[in-house]
């Protein structure tokens, strides 16, 4: 199959919604959106089709927050995380579509190089035996002192863990993502024009019970779903924006390197020798790694601040086939 490197997909990290320092209100994300569609603009107006994804961690914490307030103070029941899953998708994904629908208009592209903006509520195919279902080890939402967290934990049926980071907080599975399940019609809208928004926050996890989905509590990182996603439209490059402008060797330390591009081969190295590190760096090398074994030409990681000059090869670290 041919990829076309001016097809991608950009998945957008935390910081193209919440800054670090900002409280969160309705006007910071809606500043951080119209930041993050600008960049985009650059790059379509550069001749580029793209698709988007996101992460969700900050807006899942914060949903959680509010559920546990609500059954606090109003005996609210709590919604399973899937369906928070789900808002987070609507949320971002509506964020996305508005802001980018009025830049569009304003270049005078929308109608013309693009049809329209678009979110799919994505859900993501996971096994159900996926080992992560035995092992939970994603830390989310409000942190609890230990008698509380143990009486949640028996009412709700939740597991909760002490934080390395102090307190007690209901930990989760994070299976290994198989693909979208409504990869047809995304694939679809992108091909009528649209810009697709889909698997937000690594997409709404689901298991196949005999031939019928089902929704489990668990969350999916962005970059791997992203990296399935990617390589089920058959994108050329895969675009992850995040908060650093390079991959680092000996990442915090005084030997730290920047590396402009990895081979397959040279990341598949130092993933194992544990310079990424879990969780933040290592799952963005690891889709890369997937995305170009996949038939991906090329997969780039940098700052959102610099989307376009890591496209043009002046910022970012490519990792490229061997
Ligand atoms: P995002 O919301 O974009 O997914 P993450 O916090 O998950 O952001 O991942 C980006 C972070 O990864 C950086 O802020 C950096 O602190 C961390 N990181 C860990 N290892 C490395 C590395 N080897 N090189 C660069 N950054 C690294
Ligand atoms: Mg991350």
């Amino acid at each position: 199959m041919s990829r076309d490197e001016k097809f991608l997909v950009v998945a957008f990290g935390g910081n193209a919604f919440q800054t670090k320092g900002e409280k969160g209100t309705p006007e910071d994300y809606w500043r951080n959106a119209y930041r993050s569609a600008e960049f985009l603009i650059k790059i379509i107006e550069e001749g580029y089709k793209i698709a988007i994804t996101h992460g969700n961690g900050p807006q899942v914490g914060i949903i959680a927050e509010w559920m546990m307030a609500g059954l606090k103070m109003k005996n609210l029941p709590p919604m399973t995380l899937d369906i928070a899953g789900a808002m987070t998708q609507g949320w971002l994904g509506y964020l996305i579509q508005q802001s980018l629908y009025n830049k569009l208009l304003e270049k005078g592209l929308l109608g013309t190089k693009v049809k329209g903006v678009v979110t799919v509520v994505t859900q993501v195919l996971v096994n159900k035996d996926d080992p992560a279902f035995q092992n939970p080890t994603k830390y989310i939402g409000p942190w609890y002192e230990e008698a509380e967290a143990k009486k949640i934990a028996e009412e709700l049926g939740w597991v909760m863990k002490p934080d390395p980071r102090g307190g007690w907080r209901r930990v989760v599975p994070s299976p290994d993502p198989i693909g979208p399940i409504e990869i047809d019609a995304i694939k679809k809208l992108v091909e009528e024009g649209f810009i697709v928004i889909a698997s937000g926050g690594g997409g709404i996890p689901v298991i196949k019970q005999d031939s019928a989905l089902k929704g489990v509590e668990a969350v999916i990182d962005k970059d791997l779903a992203g990296e399935r996603l990617a390589t089920a439209l058959g994108a050329g490059t895969l675009l992850i924006l995040t908060d650093v402008e390079k991959v680092y060797l000996n990442y915090g330390t005084p030997q730290q390197k920047p590396l402009d591009v990895m081979t397959v081969s040279e990341a598949e190295k130092y993933y194992k020798e544990g310079h990424f590190k879990p969780g933040s760096m290592g799952p963005k090398v690891l889709a890369g790694i997937r995305f170009v074994k996949n038939g991906g030409k090329q997969a780039i990681i940098g700052h959102l601040f610099k989307a376009y000059e890591a496209l043009k090869g002046e910022s970012g670290t490519r990792i490229i086939p061997d």
